[in-house]
This record gives structure tokens, C-alpha cells and sequence, in this order.
């Protein structure tokens, strides 16, 4: 199957070609390690996990290299620091720790390397030095900056006017750069920061500025030119702009990668994520609410490039359908192969919310030898215990239904806090006394859910439940 990847540098969706079949290679930016990972950030992560996930079963998994970096030196880390009292090594180590799990608890394997800029000191030397000697870049003021108009195509990723990216507010003028866009490639240390020996022949210990290092860290693992770069829509620029200007002048090369990926951003109800509107959401709380393979699905449910307005809505009608999708798939073994329209879904530029309709699609009860959508179904073909292996497998290749449905049954399921295993267990009571007309303990036990934020519907065909407003 053909895969398809939408490119921010040709703004265009084109067939995905490997430079090396036995080798793809992937970096996305990670993130900065000073405070517990937030909700968006969770957006990239799970993006790229999904391509991963289909990079492996396209090529290989042994053929496939994913680099997600971790920014452990910045102005942000210094600042926590130094406010907590704490060593930065001990800072960043905990939250690394913190992020590793959080990201594990959202069902996304471990990159294949995942490099802390700190440990890449002498890469980032030596691109800034071979920047320095060939006029791409000179030093100010014992800084190093890249030297803009050194390079003509700059800016292509972007296609920013020229006066808006000077004007732009992650673009500083300083007294030391010879034009506003230039960026700095190592800046001198104040006493207390993090310091190295500087490169070019700078005399002050230093630290590289943010670009640099993942230019260095792609160069470390995945060589000159690799397959595919990705990250947040808002690296594009200067970060991702940079990175190019960066090693494309290092390597005298026309292209860093040759796809350029980005996810749209998250905001929370309608509302763009702050800590100052109180809405800001890390994943680790948002764990403890709610299990994460549901923030996993509601995730996937907006295509990456999309904006996604994050709901608690969204997040109950994600545990409903797991529900329903894991009540379908009982306890039964994945198919070895994988539904074609789901994965002709996915490989059209990773269009989740395609291949979740698909997935909908199969949990539906088939009947045997009725194709329910003329034309379009395989699955009037398959008997109901393909079609639910199928559905298990489908959903596995993008990280989903991984568990059996006993297994799950035995964990704590919580919604918006609230342990689904314990609200079915009483409901299964209410009716018990119900039956044998015993209203006063049926009573009881509405209420009792009641104060558990727990409202029930009856109906004719049973008795359902919604977390209360
Ligand atoms: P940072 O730690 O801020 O450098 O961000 C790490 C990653 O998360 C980057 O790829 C960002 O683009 C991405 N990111 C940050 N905030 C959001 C958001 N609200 N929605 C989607 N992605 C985000
Ligand atoms: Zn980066």
C-alpha cells in the first residue's frame, strides 16, 4: 500500500518514498523537561507514535529509526531550578521520568533513541564551527549567530515575508547580531547557568541556543538528510526554519528531510490553554481521571492537522466507544493482517478519523454472508469471529485495543473519576431489588450512585448512566 504524507515544505501530499528501505529515519522535536508534559504536548506524541507504528509494519520494524529528542538545557529548566532549589540534572531527570510514563500510559512506544540535548554538547560545536569557517555564521559579543543572509533560499519552510519574520515575536533584535534575523547558535553563560568551553575561539564558557541541538542530535542519529521531521505547527517557525538553515549550510545539502509533518493545535473547550485561564491541563491529571488508552482514542478522533478542541464530552463519548469496540472483540486474538480499508485510511496521509469510522464500521454485530455496504464492506465475507480479529488487529496497528475484554474488566475503568466496574456492579444490584420489588434498597442505591456523580436513565431496554453536571 501506497503511504502518503502531507508536506509543510511543498505544501502538498505526496507518495512517501524511504531514502533507505532498510532504514527509515524519523526525528520530531520532544519536549523541554522543567514542569509535568501538558495535553498538547501529548498531541505530537501520539501523532508521530502512529506513524511510527505504521512506518514499522510498512517496512519493517526493525527497519524504522525514530528520534525524539528531550531539550534538557533552556532558560525555563534554569528558572524552575533555581525557584524548587534544586540541581538541574535532578529537575530534568524527574521530569523525563515523569514524561516517560505519562507518554507510556497513552500507549506510545519508545522512540528508537531519545537524546538529551546535554549529552550532544560536541555535535552542536562542531556544526557551529564548520557553520563559522564556511561565513554561515560569526561572532558577536561571544555569541555565535547564524549569518541569514548567507543562505538566499532562507525561509522556505515558512514562506513568511520577510518583514513579518523579522517583526515576529520569537525574533529578537540584539546589539550583537549584524541583521534582526539572525539567530543565535551558542550564547555566553551567566555565573550559576550551565556552561561548556565555547567553540569559536570564544573565550567565555557558553550554551547552545535552542536550534542548534536538534540539528546536531538528527545529524548524531539519523545522518545528513533523513526521511521525515515533525513536530507542533508552531516549530515551524523560527525552530524548524532554523534547523534547516542550520544543517543545510553544514552539509552543503538541498534538503534536511524530505517530509515535513506538522499537528495542528489543541485548545481546551473552546478556549486556547493557559495556566491563566485555569485550563491548563497536564496528562498526568488527566490519568487519574481517565484511562488512557480513551485520551489515546479521543485524540486520533480529529485528523493531526486539525485543530482539536479538547472536551471532557469528547473524552466520554471516546469511553463509550471503547466500550462498545471491546464488548464486540470479547477475548479473541488479533487477525494476522490487517483490514484493508482501515489501513488504505491510515496511509492517506494518517486520516485516524477515517480509519476510526472503519473500525466503527466492523464492531458493528455482522452477519455472516451480508455485506452491509454494497461495494465497500470486506467484512460480509468474513464469519463474526474474523470480522471481530480484524477489528482487533486494525485497532492494534494504531495502538488501540491492546487489552482483552476480561482483562479490562478486572482493572478500575474510571470516567471523569468514576469506576465504571463499580457503577455496573450497583446498577446490576438496583435491579436485583428491583425485581423482587424491593424499593427502598433500589432507592438507596440510586442514591448512593447519586453521590458518586452518577446519574441513571432508565428505559425499556435497560438502565444506562451519565456523569452528572
Ligand atoms: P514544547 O515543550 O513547548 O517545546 O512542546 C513540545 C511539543 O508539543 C512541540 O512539538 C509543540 O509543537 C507541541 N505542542 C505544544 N503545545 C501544543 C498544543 N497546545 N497543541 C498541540 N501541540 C502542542
Ligand atoms: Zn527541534
Amino acid at each position: 500500500m501506497e503511504l502518503k504524507l502531507y508536506d509543510t515544505l511543498t505544501r502538498e501530499k505526496r507518495v512517501f518514498t524511504p531514502i533507505d528501505q532498510s532504514r527509515v529515519r524519523m526525528y520530531v522535536c520532544g519536549p523541554t523537561v522543567y514542569d509535568f508534559a501538558h495535553i498538547g504536548n501529548a498531541r505530537p506524541v501520539i501523532v508521530f507514535d502512529v506513524l511510527f507504528r505504521l512506518l514499522r509494519q510498512l517496512y519493517g520494524a526493525d527497519h524504522v529509526t525514530y528520534v525524539r529528542n528531550i531539550t534538557d538545557v533552556d532558560d525555563k529548566i534554569n528558572a524552575r531550578a533555581a525557584e524548587r532549589g534544586v540541581p538541574i540534572r535532578e529537575l530534568t531527570d524527574e521530569t523525563y521520568k515523569n514524561f516517560k510514563a505519562d507518554v507510556a500510559a497513552l500507549g506510545c512506544l519508545p522512540p528508537t533513541v531519545e537524546p538529551r540535548a546535554t549529552e550532544h554538547i560536541e555535535e552542536m560545536k562542531t556544526l557551529i564551527e564548520r557553520l563559522d569557517r564556511s561565513g554561515h555564521a560569526y561572532v558577536g559579543h561571544d555569541h555565535v549567530l547564524f549569518n541569514v543572509p548567507s543562505m538566499p533560499d532562507y525561509g522556505q519552510l515558512s514562506k513568511r515575508p520577510l518583514d513579518e519574520m523579522i517583526a515576529g515575536a520569537r525574533v529578537e533584535v540584539a546589539p550583537y547580531k549584524n541583521d534582526p534575523q539572525d539567530f543565535v547558535l551558542w550564547k555566553p553563560s551567566k555565573p550559576g547557568e550551565p556552561a561548556w568551553p565555547s567553540p569559536s575561539g570564544i573565550r567565555t564558557p557558553g550554551r547552545p541556543g535552542w536550534h542548534i541541538e536538534c540539528s546536531a542530535m538528527a545529524w548524531k542519529h539519523l545522518g545528513e538528510t533523513f526521511d521525515i521531521h515533525g513536530g507542533g505547527i508552531d516549530l515551524v517557525f523560527p525552530h524548524h526554519e532554523n534547523e534547516i538553515a542550520q544543517s543545510r549550510c553544514a552539509f552543503h545539502t538541498g534538503v534536511m528531510a524530505n517530509t515535513w509533518m506538522h499537528n495542528g493545535f489543541l485548545q481546551v473547550e473552546g478556549e486556547k490553554m493557559s495556566k491563566s485561564l485555569g485550563n491548563f491541563i497536564t496528562i498526568h491529571e488527566l490519568l487519574a481521571d481517565w484511562p488512557g488508552e480513551v485520551v489515546r482514542l479521543n485524540m486520533l478522533r480529529t485528523h493531526y492537522r486539525q485543530p482539536i478542541d479538547w472536551t471532557v464530552k469528547g473524552l466520554e463519548e471516546s469511553t463509550k466507544t471503547l466500550d462498545t469496540w471491546y464488548q464486540a472483540v470479547g477475548d479473541v486474538s488479533p487477525s494476522p493482517e490487517v483490514d484493508s480499508i482501515f489501513s488504505a485510511a491510515l496511509s492517506d496521509d494518517l486520516n485516524t478519523p477515517a480509519a476510526i469510522a472503519r473500525l466503527h464500521q466492523m464492531a458493528r454485530p455482522p452477519e455472516v454472508g451480508t455485506t452491509f455496504e454494497a461495494g465497500v464492506s470486506m467484512l460480509g465475507d468474513r464469519t463474526g469471529e474474523d470480522a471481530k480479529r480484524y477489528l482487533k488487529s486494525s485497532a492494534m496497528l494504531i495502538g488501540l485495543l491492546g487489552d482483552t475484554a476480561s482483562g479490562r474488566k478486572g482493572k478500575a475503568i474510571s470516567i471523569s473519576g468514576i469506576d465504571q466496574n463499580a457503577v455496573a456492579g450497583l446498577i446490576e444490584a438496583r435491579n436485583a431489588a428491583r425485581a423482587t420489588k424491593n424499593f427502598k434498597e433500589s432507592d438507596r442505591i440510586r442514591d448512593e450512585l447519586a453521590a458518586m456523580g452518577v446519574v441513571l436513565k432508565d428505559s425499556k431496554d435497560g438502565t444506562t448512566w451519565e456523569v452528572a453536571r
